[in-house]
C-alpha cells in the first residue's frame, strides 16, 4: 500500500485527569458548535468518539494566525464517560491515542489521579500537553468568549495576571516534582523536551483554539509516520456492551485500515481467543433529531478513524482494552490468535508463582495492567495469585477463598473499577473474603496496608 505525507489519517485524541477538573466540559465545549453564525461545521458523534473535521477546527481556531498549516483531515476525540478514558488508554505496539490531553484543575494543582494518569502516559509512552483548566476562577477574570489564550490574558488586570502566573508557576514546579519539565506553549522552545501548558476555559471557551491548534500542530509534526493512511487493520475494543436486540456487542475504534460487514474477526478473550464474523457495523444515526434510542445506521464498510459498534455472535468473553483482528484472505487463522492472546499471556504472567497473593479484578486489561505494575513496584510489593477482568461474580469469591487455609489475609480481592454482585457480597461475608473496590488504583493499597496492619496487630 502506498503511504504518503498527503494521505494523513486523523489523529485519535484522549481526555484525562483527576475527577472534576472538567473533562466532560471542555469536550462539550470542544464539541459546540458556532450556532450564532449557523456553523454545524460536520462535527459528528461516533460510538465512544466525536469526530471534528477540519473545517470545524479551522472555524475554532480561526484568531491564531499560526494555526494555517493543518494537514490532517481531523481529529478523532474520545469520549471520557467517568474514568473509563484513563483505563481506555492502552497501548502495547499500536496505540490507540496519538496524544493526550491532561487536564489540571488552575485552582488546584496536581491531585491524585493527575499523578495516576502521568504515571500512565509514561507507562504507554503517549505524547500529551496539559490543559490548565479554569481559568477563569481566577479573581476577578474577565472572559472573552473563545478567545485565542493570549488575547485574553492581556486585557486582564495587574492582578489577575499575577496571580495567573503565580498559580502556573506552582503547577509547573508540582510537575518537575513527577520529573515532567513543562513550559506555557508559547514560550515552549522544545516540545520535545517539555510540556506544553495551554491555559483554558471550559465555560468561556478561551484557549480551546489554541489547543485544538496544538494537537493538529503536535501529531501532524511529531507523527506524521504514523499517521500516514495504511490499509492494514489496527483496531482497539473499548468497550464489551449488552444491547439490548443487538446481545453483546463491542465498541471499537478503527485506528487504520477498513472493516467490512462479514469480516471474519479474532479478539483476546477470558477463556482463549474469539473467532468470529462481523454481523453488522454499526454508528449512532448522524441526525439528533433522529436519534432513537438504540437505533443504529447500518454500514457495509467503515474506513479509520472510527468509533464503531460491531455485533457478532460469542463477544461475551471479550475482554476491553485489547486488539481486534482481521483474519485477511490467505492468513492463518492460528497464528493471529496466538496474536491477539499475546497480551494476555503477558500479563498472566506476573501472577506470583507460589501460588500465595491476593486476587485482582479490573475491567480492561489496560486497568489489569496498571494496578499489577503497581502492586509489584518494592514499596508496594503485594503477591497476587489470581486476576480476572469484569465484574466480581461468586466464582471469584470462590478462588479467593482458597487462600482461607493458605494465608488468611489474601483471601482477599482488589477491585478496581468494576461491580461486584450483590451475591457475591453474600458469599464473601459468608466465607469470610475480603473485597476492596476503589476507583484509584492507590486507594486499594491504602485499604489493603490498613487491613493488613489490623489483621497483623
Ligand atoms: P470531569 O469530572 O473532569 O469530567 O469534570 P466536569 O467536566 O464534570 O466538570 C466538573 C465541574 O467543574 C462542573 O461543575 C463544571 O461545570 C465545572 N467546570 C469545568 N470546567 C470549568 C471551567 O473551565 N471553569 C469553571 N468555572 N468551571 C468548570
Ligand atoms: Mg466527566
Amino acid at each position: 500500500t502506498k503511504r504518503s505525507a498527503d494521505d494523513l489519517r486523523s489523529p485519535i485524541c484522549c481526555i484525562l485527569g483527576h475527577v472534576d477538573t472538567g473533562k466532560t466540559k471542555l469536550l462539550d465545549c470542544i464539541r459546540r458548535t458556532n450556532v450564532q453564525e449557523g456553523e454545524a461545521g460536520g462535527i459528528t458523534q461516533q460510538i465512544g468518539a466525536t469526530y471534528f473535521p477540519m473545517e470545524n477546527i479551522r472555524e475554532r481556531t480561526k484568531e491564531l494566525p499560526e494555526a494555517a498549516n493543518m494537514r490532517v483531515p481531523g481529529l478523532l476525540v474520545i469520549d471520557t464517560p467517568g474514568h473509563e478514558s484513563f483505563t481506555n488508554l492502552r497501548s502495547r505496539g499500536s496505540g490507540l491515542c496519538d496524544i493526550a490531553i491532561l487536564v489540571i484543575d488552575i485552582m488546584h494543582g496536581l491531585e491524585p489521579q493527575t499523578i495516576e494518569s502521568i504515571n500512565l502516559l509514561r507507562m504507554r509512552k503517549t505524547p500529551f500537553i496539559v490543559a490548565l483548566n479554569k481559568v477563569d476562577r481566577l479573581y476577578q477574570w474577565k472572559p472573552r468568549n473563545n478567545a485565542p489564550i493570549r488575547t485574553t490574558l492581556q486585557e486582564q488586570e495587574r492582578h489577575t495576571k499575577s496571580e495567573f502566573e503565580t498559580r502556573t508557576k506552582q503547577i509547573m514546579v508540582q510537575l518537575q516534582e513527577q520529573s515532567l519539565n513543562s513550559e506555557l506553549y508559547w514560550k515552549n522552545k522544545d516540545k520535545r523536551k517539555a510540556v506544553s501548558i495551554i491555559p483554558t476555559s471550559a465555560i468561556s471557551g478561551e484557549g480551546i483554539p489554541d489547543l485544538l491548534y496544538l494537537l493538529v500542530l503536535l501529531t501532524q509534526e511529531m507523527m506524521e509516520k504514523k499517521l500516514m493512511y495504511v490499509s492494514e487493520v489496527e483496531c482497539t475494543v473499548l468497550e464489551v456492551k449488552v444491547v439490548e436486540g443487538l446481545g453483546t456487542t463491542i465498541d471499537v475504534v478503527l485506528v487504520n485500515g477498513v472493516l467490512h460487514e462479514g469480516d471474519q474477526i479474532v479478539v483476546c478473550g477470558m477463556q482463549g481467543p474469539i473467532v468470529t464474523t462481523i454481523r453488522a457495523l454499526l454508528t449512532p444515526h448522524p441526525m439528533k433529531e433522529l436519534r432513537v434510542k438504540g437505533s443504529y445506521q447500518h454500514h457495509k464498510e467503515l474506513k479509520a478513524a472510527q468509533g464503531i459498534k460491531i455485533t457478532a455472535q460469542g463477544l461475551e468473553h471479550a475482554i476491553a482494552g485489547t486488539q481486534l483482528y482481521v483474519v485477511g484472505e490467505d492468513e492463518d487463522v492460528e497464528t493471529i490468535k496466538e496474536e491477539a492472546m499475546k497480551d494476555m499471556k503477558s500479563v498472566m504472567g506476573r501472577i506470583d508463582k507460589s501460588g500465595e497473593g491476593v486476587c485482582v479484578q479490573a475491567s480492561t486489561l489496560g486497568s489489569l495492567e496498571a494496578l499489577l505494575e503497581f502492586l509489584k513496584t518494592p514499596d508496594v510489593n503485594i503477591p497476587v495469585s489470581g486476576i480476572s477482568i469484569g465484574p466480581v461474580h461468586k466464582k471469584d469469591i470462590m478462588r479467593a477463598s482458597v487462600m482461607l487455609e493458605r494465608k488468611k489475609e489474601y483471601a482477599t480481592i482488589l477491585a478496581f473499577d468494576v461491580k461486584v454482585t450483590p451475591e457475591a457480597r453474600e458469599l464473601a461475608e459468608e466465607l469470610g473474603v475480603k473485597i476492596f473496590t476503589a476507583d484509584i488504583i492507590y486507594h486499594l493499597f491504602d485499604q489493603f496496608t490498613a487491613y493488613l496492619k489490623n489483621t497483623r496487630e
